[in-house]
């Protein structure tokens, strides 16, 4: 396994690797670091696609808000490298930010997500939050230049707008989306969940419960999004729920869910930590 920290490493590589095996296929798995199984396996799905994979571990500080945890994310390194090793990698790229923003913020060119895309949910308490996600995911892209990149299904609204930027700008990419992994319990693995105690594990779990719940009622014939919500919502009291909502792929409010372009979105806090979920229907 190679390790790149600098931008220009990481280009020679690329060169190199793309004229001496010009029908070789790269996958990039972009991550902020503190892998969990979650990652893995999208590290995992990228080797059964691709010929060579790429995993970048960076705290993109553009993605969050001035009151966000940046400076406590989870750093975990040498974990991570030891992962990524141990699953067959065959490049981590590793940056210090004056590596991916080399230029002071008021020189850097910037990038708008669609609004009707970013300022919904998540956006709407992480204002500019997605144009960071896609500033630095077309970074990534025109660095690594990927055949594929794997993206989770568990940040399901991201997914959804590196999609469109794919499609809006004609990137020759495939986005290949992975599903959630979970721990035994049903709670969705996330590097966030480092910050919760015992208790608040169990607690936190009322989360996934939601969305069986919801599975169970849309199953029963159950179609009104207003009705999904109160079954929902009964599961989650106690928890501090930031929105439950019921969306096409394009985020917009369904009355009704429509099988096959219905995503159903949970945020709660749990101990203050922001936990998000999700169930593509
Ligand atoms: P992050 O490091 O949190 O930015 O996540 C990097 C990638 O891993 C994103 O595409 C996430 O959607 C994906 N990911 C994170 N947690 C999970 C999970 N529990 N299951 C599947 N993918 C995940």
């Amino acid at each position: 396994m190679q390790v790149f920290t600098t931008t220009q490493e990481l280009r020679e590589f690329i060169a190199q690797y793309k004229s001496q095996n010009p029908t070789k296929t790269i996958g990039l798995v972009p991550t902020m670091g503190a892998l969990h199984k979650g990652h893995l396996s999208l590290i995992e799905t990228s080797r059964a696609h691709c010929d060579c994979t790429i995993v970048s571990l960076f705290v993109n500080p553009t993605q969050f808000g001035a009151n966000e945890d940046f400076s406590q994310y989870p750093r975990k390194k040498e974990a991570d490298l030891h992962i990524c090793n141990k699953a067959g990698v065959n490049v981590v790229f590793m940056p210090e930010i004056e590596q991916m923003y080399p230029l002071d913020s008021t020189l850097q060119i910037t990038f708008n997500a669609p609004k009707a895309m970013a300022n919904v949910l998540e956006g709407k308490t992480r204002p500019g939050h997605f144009n960071g996600v896609l500033q630095i995911v077309l970074k990534l892209f025109n660095l690594v230049r990927p055949n594929k990149a794997f993206f989770g299904q568990k940040d399901a609204q991201q997914l959804l707008i590196v999609q469109k930027m794919v499609q809006d700008l004609f990137l020759p990419i495939q986005i290949i989306p992975c599903p959630i992994v979970r721990n035994e319990e049903g709670l969705a693995l996330s590097s966030r969940n480092a910050y919760l105690s015992a208790n608040g594990i169990q607690q936190a779990l009322k989360i996934s419960a939601s969305l069986n719940a919801t599975t169970k009622a849309i199953m029963r014939g159950i179609k009104e999004s207003q009705e999904l919500k109160r079954i929902a919502l009964e599961i989650l009291e106690g928890l501090e729920v930031e929105y439950f909502e019921i969306v096409n792929h394009e985020l917009q409010p369904l009355e009704q869910i429509q099988k096959d372009s219905t995503l159903i979105l949970v945020v709660a806090r749990v101990e203050g930590v922001r936990l998000l979920d999700n169930l593509w229907f």
